[in-house]
């Protein structure tokens, strides 16, 4: 499978109940509204189709990515159904990666073989935290047994890969705590883990927290530290970090899907919310909400909602931003032909040496560790530096 050939995102909304951390576009599941959602799709994937948003002669999808909300919510035939739109209505690469999110209490023996049978090839556990009392703080439903027995059948089941989703720097958090949930998540050896910061988010039930004073954030000391023993710990333990939140035991693990977003490849996006990319300068998205999303699927409106035309220097601090958070950095001869500057002659570029944060050969400029922890800030100065060589 080329990792050039363009992936398809699928939205699905659903989840049994609001995280009190989520700013995903996401409601309370309901049987009505989950019974239809397939057909939703399914008209989407018609619609998109004969309203050229994808071309027609593009690449047969090489990743489908079923994201939420909580794609475990649908049943085994309503996966199917929008799968089979999808091949109506796509080229679809016969080698195709697909990879599904789940909940631990949506896991059983039955379910993982339904998924195995629709040709899930990757499974993303949503374990968050394998302690009791972490688990009750971010809403979740599942208990740490639970989630232990969910990563245990789903290694068992026959996929390609496993992934556990985990999240850290939780108000109060130790040093010591996070210790134990990678301790854990290493002991269960899944093929892949996803390690994210928790993020408070303004229009969310811990951004009212935070804004009462209820919620106090790690401060920023500490997120490094955590971060840094995430990377540190899961190397030695042989998940090396491929990307500032992701950690793959061999790089045939590493997330295929993903990859797509941090280089640039084209990509659609399916269901409420979902952004989509052309691989040029074109970005669109879909209406976030799932009533709306609804009602311009109804009314012949088309789902989109809106859409960008990325000029040159955005373009320039996303390939920046995207390459730094990743293990391969910045490949200098490919960025210097895409725009039209080597990002390690700007000015800031020594000094970042020297203080450890960058590194440096003939072909690539790369973060350290420690540069890592800063990657977006050190992308925002690189960014802004050469923007000042060419001009802008
Ligand atoms: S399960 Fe995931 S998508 Fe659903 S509300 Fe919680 S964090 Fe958001």
């Amino acid at each position: 499978m080329a990792t050039s050939s363009p992936g398809l995102y699928l939205h699905v909304p659903f989840c049994s109940a609001i995280c009190p951390y989520c700013d995903f576009a996401v409601v309370k599941s309901s049987g009505r509204q989950q019974r239809s959602f397939a057909e939703l799709i399914a008209a989407e994937a018609e619609w998109v189709a004969g309203s050229g948003q994808w071309p027609v002669d593009a690449a047969g999808f090489g990743t489908i990515y079923f994201g939420g909300g909580t794609p475990s919510l649908l049943a085994l035939g309503e996966l199917r159904r929008i799968l089979d739109a999808v091949g109506e209505n796509f080229a679809i690469d016969p080698e195709v990666w697909i990879q599904l999110e789940a909940n631990p209490e949506d896991v059983d023996e039955e379910r993982l073989a339904g998924w195995r049978a629709l040709g899930v090839r990757s499974l993303s556990l949503g374990v968050q935290s394998f302690d009791a009392a972490e688990l009750a703080f971010l809403g979740r439903r599942h208990s740490p047994e639970e989630a232990v027995r969910a990563v245990e059948l789903a290694l068992g089941a026959g996929f390609d890969s496993v992934s556990l989703d985990l999240i850290y720097a939780l108000p109060g958090q130790t040093v010591e705590g996070w210790r134990r949930n990678l301790e854990q998540a290493v002991r269960l050896a899944p093929g892949h883990l996803s390690c994210y910061e928790l993020t408070v988010h303004e229009r969310t039930l811990f951004g009212k927290l935070r804004r009462r004073g209820e919620l106090i954030e790690v401060g920023e000391e500490r997120r490094v530290a955590l971060f840094e023993l995430t990377h540190r710990f899961l190397r030695d333990a042989g998940w090396p970090g491929y990307e500032v939140s992701n950690f793959a035991r061999a790089p045939a693990q590493r997330s295929r899907h993903n990859r797509k977003y941090w280089n640039h490849t084209p990509y659609l996006g399916l269901g409420p919310s979902a952004h989509s990319f052309d691989g040029g300068d074109r970005r669109w998205w879909n209406e976030p909400r799932l009533g709306g999303y609804r009602r311009r699927m109804a009314t012949g409106q088309g789902p989109v909602a809106g859409e960008e035309r990325l000029n040159r220097a955005a373009l320039r601090l996303e390939a920046v931003m995207l390459a730094l958070r990743t293990v391969e950095g910045i490949d200098r001869v490919n960025f210097k032909r895409r725009f039209g500057i080597d990002p390690a002659t700007v000015r800031v570029v020594p000094q970042r040496l020297d203080e450890g944060m960058l590194r440096l050969d003939e072909h690539r400029l790369r973060t350290t560790l420690a540069g890592w922890a800063l990657a977006d800030g050190l992308a925002l100065e690189l960014d802004m530096e050469m923007a000042m060589v060419v001009g802008e």
